[in-house]
């Protein structure tokens, strides 16, 4: 029986997470789970997987749920627990299913005890992936992809020879905005932006689709987890998000990995690898699928996209930069601060405007991060 640690349950992968962890029960347990403030859903959670442990972050969530009955499951608060957790739990596969920069710090936790890494947090190695590749190394822990992406990368290198790789080809849906044009981006609401053709997910990434950002973050994670340059990363836009990433080798030959979108199947690939498990989560039915089109993407009207390939040229600390300006960025736009079409300009001007450190420690990456929130918060952009 391998136990799990989940950070970040009551989101949308964490919720699969779980739904996959219920199907091969006789195999898998559930030994922590987290949230930010979601006390109903996490109460229900303990209640059918009967965790050791449970970590609310919010601090008056978190005594609220203390009130209820939550049977042997001992309740933590505050996001320093998520890091206690991490350390000090009995567990074997990490999954961390959290939102932002919140998820670098645990996933260190969980690589110095060798653990096994299921990251959907694409942020970690966005800010810091070259750290994370050597703390990889050093304590001989095996990082597996979450993202769809980047399993279906994954899984198309199995058996493969790393040096025969011509590119890598990420595919994006495109997001709500694909057809419209960029006088039109202008005015786009909050609801406009976070109805997502093929996806259910959470806020944060379903703007950062809407902006393609999140394709932006998705190739410099991939440019850490495979070990490629950004020139041999592509990026085609496929509305129908049923191929979920390709690989082309030296002699043009090219593989990918496809199925209906459901997040469950690269959940439960990088819990099972290197077996494959039978389940039926999701069939594909080839004669009731249209077409599948491709489209390139369009840099200037996806700028976001762009500035991620910029941020792997200037290296140091300029992908932290870049992740922390998107995240205040979104947060703004979430709460009505600003327009759609502020939130690469928002970017750009962090970039502009605060100091990139080549070479970082951990401890730079920290402060990295914290200097662009501190950065903005007093920037022209808060009027
Ligand atoms: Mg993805």
């Amino acid at each position: 029986m391998k136990k799990l640690l989940v950070l970040g349950s009551t989101g949308s992968i964490g919720v699969n997470t779980l739904n996959v962890v219920d199907e091969f029960s006789d195999r898998y347990k559930i030994e922590v789970l987290s949230t930010y403030r979601n006390i109903d859903l996490l109460e229900t959670q303990i209640k059918k997987f009967k965790p050791s442990v449970a970590v609310v972050i919010d601090p008056e969530k978190a005594e609220i749920l203390k009130t209820r009955s939550t049977g042997d499951c001992k309740i933590l608060t505050g996001s320093e627990a998520l890091i206690e957790v991490s350390r000090e739990s009995d567990y074997d596969i990490f999954v961390n299913a959290l939102v932002g920069f919140s998820g670098l710090a645990p996933t260190i936790e969980a690589i110095k005890l060798g653990k096994r890494i299921a990251l959907a947090n694409k942020e970690t190695l966005v800010v810091a992936g070259e750290i994370i590749n050597n703390l990889l190394k050093e304590y001989n822990s095996e990082m597996i992809p979450v993202d769809s992406e980047h399993s279906a990368i994954f899984q198309c290198l199995v058996g493969e020879n790393s040096n025969e790789i011509k590119k890598l080809i990420v595919t994006a849906s495109g997001g709500p905005f694909l057809a419209r044009s960029l006088e039109e981006l202008e005015n786009v609401t909050i609801e406009d932006a976070l109805n997502h053709p093929n996806w259910k997910m959470g806020s944060k990434i379903t703007i950062d689709s809407a902006t393609m950002m999140n394709k932006g973050l998705e190739v410099i994670e991939a440019h850490w987890l495979f070990n490629l340059p950004k020139e041999k990363i592509d990026v085609v836009v496929h509305p129908q998000s049923i191929i979920h990433s390709m690989v082309e080798f030296v002699d043009c030959s090219i593989k990918a990995q496809l199925s209906l979108p459901d997040m469950k199947l690269p959940i439960q690939y990088a819990i099972t690898y290197p077996e494959r498990l039978s389940s039926n989560f999701v069939e594909t039915d080839f004669f009731k699928l249209q077409n599948l089109t491709f489209i390139k993407p369009d840099m200037e009207k996806f700028r976001c996209l762009k500035l991620a390939y910029d941020v792997m040229e200037q290296g140091g600390t300029a992908a932290c930069t870049l992740n922390a300006a998107n995240e205040v960025a979104v947060d703004w736009f979430l709460n009505g601060k600003i327009k759609f079409t502020n939130i690469p300009e928002i970017i750009e001007d962090s970039l502009e405007n605060v100091e990139i450190i080549q070479n970082p420690d951990l401890e730079t990456i920290f402060y990295s991060d914290r200097q662009t929130r501190e950065y903005l918060r007093n920037s022209k952009w808060r009027d």
